[in-house]
């Protein structure tokens, strides 16, 4: 049998927030084009753990891409490697057009800037001119090209988490990783988010996606990893996962 090398690898990774142990030797694995569910009651330690991919947090034990071991602590760094990531609230720049945000997403591969709207405008105009009909086809893919020169600023919360994930489209993620993407969305703008995330496995990108929405996870999800209280409690696909008595109790418990 031949062992597929994982895109990612996390192994025995622990983060200790002064007494409390929020991640407690977790190891997770997300294959090329697997679609990975990260569940868990409340301060399991999910968005913890997107954290130490990320670089955000640091942590003992390993990050591993395409099997080389990426550094802990340094915050963006793994986007190198093509893995990207979106937040609970939506990362958009309120200053910029619609388009604009996805023409900066893929000049900046996600970094921040803290330079002026006008500056950031500038410089966009002048790199990147040839990009635009990449950056109009990610807006149309999430139904936002008629507003492409709107600012983001007028955009309701779900269709700024549309713009968040076209930004994302745009940088061509190998690997995203989502924390609680249908947070706040209507069962409509859900649906949407769905097929979106879809086209994006489809596309040959793999996810590990943080989400409450059971429905949401058993139509995206091949493989679901639970957390409870910083530890991994079970693996394996939604009906496993679902069926098993440690992770019944740790939501009726919840
Ligand atoms: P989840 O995303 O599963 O709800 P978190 O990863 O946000 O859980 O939190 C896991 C635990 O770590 C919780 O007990 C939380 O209070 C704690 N925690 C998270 N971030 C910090 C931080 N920056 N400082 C101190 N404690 C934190
Ligand atoms: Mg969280």
């Amino acid at each position: 049998v031949k062992e597929e090398t994982p895109l990612l690898r996390c192994d025995g990774i622990t983060v200790r927030f002064g007494g409390v142990t929020a991640v407690d030797d977790v190891s997770l694995e997300v294959r090329p084009g697997e679609v990975v569910g990260l569940v868990g009651p409340n301060g399991s330690g999910k968005s913890t753990l997107l954290n130490v991919v990320s670089g955000l947090v640091g942590a003992s034990g390993s990050v591993r891409v395409d099997g080389a071991e990426v550094p802990l602590s340094k915050p963006g760094r793994i986007t190198r490697h093509g893995v990207f990531r979106t937040y609970q609230t939506p990362q958009v720049d309120p200053g910029l057009t619609c388009l604009e945000n996805v023409m900066v997403a893929s000049r900046d591969r996600g970094r921040r800037t803290t330079a002026s709207a006008w500056l950031r405008r500038r410089s966009m105009w002048a790199r990147d001119r040839e990009r635009w009909s990449e950056g109009a086809e990610a807006l149309r893919r999430v139904g936002l090209l008629d507003r492409a020169h709107q600012p983001a600023a007028g955009l309701a919360y779900g269709e700024r988490r549309h713009l968040e994930i076209a930004r994302a489209l745009m940088a061509r993620p190998r690997l995203l990783l989502m924390d609680e993407p249908a947070a706040g969305l209507s069962s409509v703008e859900t649906e949407r988010l769905v097929d979106l995330l879809e086209q994006v496995a489809e596309l040959g990108g793999s996810l590990l996606l943080v989400e409450h929405k059971i429905a949401f996870l058993e139509r995206l999800c091949g493989r679901i990893v639970v957390l409870q209280t910083g530890r991994r409690i079970a693996a394996g696909t939604p009906a496993e996962v679902w069926s098993h008595p440690e992770v019944i109790s740790a939501y009726l418990g919840e």
